[in-house]
């Protein structure tokens, strides 16, 4: 899920009040059946489950289900319409006095079941991907890059390419924290992160290592590629001055280091040869690149 922290909090609550206002909603059914009283639109009606709170708000929030699991989120579409038109069913025969058939009320009740089960997965996957990505820059930490590491190795290995991990370190930092203070100084992280992104190619995750430092995976066709890419994020980072709360203006400048995953090599290995690769090129002047020797 690509939305920030906050956003998936602000979900994971709502999704709680939805699924509340689905209990109430069964609640008001059975009263309906016992007590004999015409029950609402978000029963009867044809197209009653985008007429209930919880259709209406998942309407609303699909965006996050889908991103989460799009498969599960279209089950949930179904499973959710299903139980809505079992209840319809079970309604008209019981307006014509008539009394309802076990086979609707299977069809309610495993839909229902189905639709909690869903949510409840779901739930447990929005707070699992909270705590795997940093709140400041909504990137996936650094517990997440060796198993990703693992898999990356192995897709690289069977294409034929190269697979890079870059060590990235803003250059000068405690300067900007000293100059314009901590808060300020988290807002040049998030905006600094965002600039990156744009420089990266879809299929090239960035993750926050800790402090001002960032690891990234490259897949390349070779060694040239990585230096591209490497060129790419300097000049995408020294041509995009951040702007600060007040129209300050900060220019800031990163540098690489970069190390070539050996076959087999373990990640542990090479993330102390992009470490190395990184340090001299703090010494040897920053706002560069520079590749471990293999
Ligand atoms: P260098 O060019 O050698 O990297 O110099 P530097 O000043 O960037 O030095 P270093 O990388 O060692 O310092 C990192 C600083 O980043 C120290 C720390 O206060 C600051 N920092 C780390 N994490 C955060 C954060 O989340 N928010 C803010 N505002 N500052 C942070
Ligand atoms: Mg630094
Ligand atoms: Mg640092």
């Amino acid at each position: 899920m690509s939305a920030a922290p906050g956003d998936i909090a602000d979900f994971v609550a709502e999704l709680d009040d939805a699924v509340q206002a689905h209990m109430d909603w069964t609640r008001r059914i059975i009263r309906c059946a016992v007590l004999r009283t015409p029950p609402d639109a978000d029963v009867i009606a044809p197209h009653a489950h985008t007429l209930c709170r919880f259709g209406a708000w998942f309407s609303a929030n699909r965006s996050h289900f889908d991103a989460l699991d799009p498969a599960v989120a279209q089950r949930v579409d179904a499973v959710h319409r299903r139980m809505h038109d079992a209840m319809r069913v079970i309604f008209s025969a019981l307006a014509g006095s008539a009394a309802g058939h076990p086979a609707d009320l299977d069809a309610f009740e495993s839909a229902q079941a189905e639709l909690i089960t869903l949510l409840a997965q779901f739930k447990t996957r929005a707070l699992s991907n909270t705590a795997r990505h940093d709140p400041l820059t909504g990137l996936p930490l650094r517990n997440e890059i060796a198993g990703d590491y693992a898999r990356l190795q192995k897709e690289t290995g069977r294409s034929g390419g190269v697979l890079y991990v870059a060590m990235i370190d803003i250059d000068h930092f405690k300067h900007v924290n000293d100059t314009y203070g901590h808060p300020a100084g988290d807002e040049v992280l998030r905006r600094l992160v965002a600039t990156l992104k744009q420089a990266l190619r879809g299929n090239e995750p960035l993750y926050r290592y800790g402090g001002e430092e960032f690891l990234w995976l490259l897949k390349c066709r070779s060694r040239e590629e990585a230096k591209k890419s490497a060129r790419r994020a300097l000049a995408t980072v020294g041509t995009t001055p951040v702007v600060l709360p007040g129209d300050e203006i900060l220019r800031l400048t990163i540098t690489l280091g970069l190390a070539r995953a050996g076959e087999g090599e373990d990640f542990a290995s090479v993330l102390a040869r992009a470490d190395q690769a990184l340090y001299q090129g703090k010494r040897s002047g920053r706002n560069c690149y520079v590749f471990a020797d293999t």
